[in-house]
């Protein structure tokens, strides 16, 4: 499998490039966008990662000109924490999932792993349990055909309990990958089960299935059925 890589900070290339090539991906590193645009169309890949902000030409304008000579390849963007809007208009001009920095190179490995595998369907935008649903475009959450009113907060961490549907969830993995917290802070967690017991309330309170559970000594976990 062949993955183009764009991406003009060199650490976080060098550290992606070789977690990909130590997962056997044969991976290509540009560093501009207009080196990054000239890979994705003269060769073949079956993957692109697109960082957004990049000298030159933008992993956005990249994304654009790919779409629209026919390269419908996934794209997987690296956006920086908070660039609500450029993360919306990167979906809706194509991309077809995007990970937030700074990020755990596990996290980004399973977006590869889980784009590969489904290859480009119409609609993986929307994230789903049972009638539950997160639009990644909109930020809408519905269930049961009711609007949810969640906080920003709530939304990622919505969001990350969804992606990892069925996986127990620890206050650790929230602090660093919703929080973007690096190394333990013991306060955290009170912080983190706050957020959660809030966004519990409005996901299952007025619905007899519940859907995000505790996980004794763990954490969370959103299921479909209780651990
Ligand atoms: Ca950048």
């Amino acid at each position: 499998m062949r993955i183009l890589l764009v991406e003009d900070e060199p650490k976080v290339a060098r550290a992606v490039a070789d977690g990909l090539a130590g997962e056997h991906y044969e991976v290509t590193v540009a560093t501009t966008g207009d080196g990054g645009h000239q890979h994705l169309t003269t060769e073949d890949f079956d993957l692109a990662i697109l960082d957004l902000n990049l000298p030159g030409r933008d992993g956005l304008e990249i994304l654009t000109s790919a779409r629209n000579r026919g390269i419908l390849i996934p794209v997987l963007l690296l956006t920086a924490r908070g660039s609500v809007e450029d993360r919306v208009r990167g979906l809706e001009n194509g991309a077809d999932d995007y990970l937030v920095k700074p990020f755990a190179f596990s996290e980004l490995l399973a977006r590869v792993k889980a784009l590969l595998r489904r290859g480009r369907p119409e609609q993986l935008l929307k994230l789903h349990a049972r009638d539950l649903e997160l639009d990644l475009v909109s930020g809408e959450a519905i269930r049961g055909g009711q609007a949810l009113d969640l906080t920003l907060r709530e939304k990622e961490l919505l969001e990350y309990l969804l992606r990892h549907q069925g996986q127990a969830v620890s206050r650790e993995m929230l602090a660093q990958d919703v929080w973007k917290m690096s190394g333990r802070i013991t306060p955290l967690d009170n912080v983190i089960n706050v957020h959660v017991s809030r966004l519990r309330k409005k996901v299952d309170r007025d619905f007899p299935v519940k859907l995000i559970h505790t996980v004794r000594g763990v954490g969370f976990v959103l299921a479909e059925e209780a651990p």
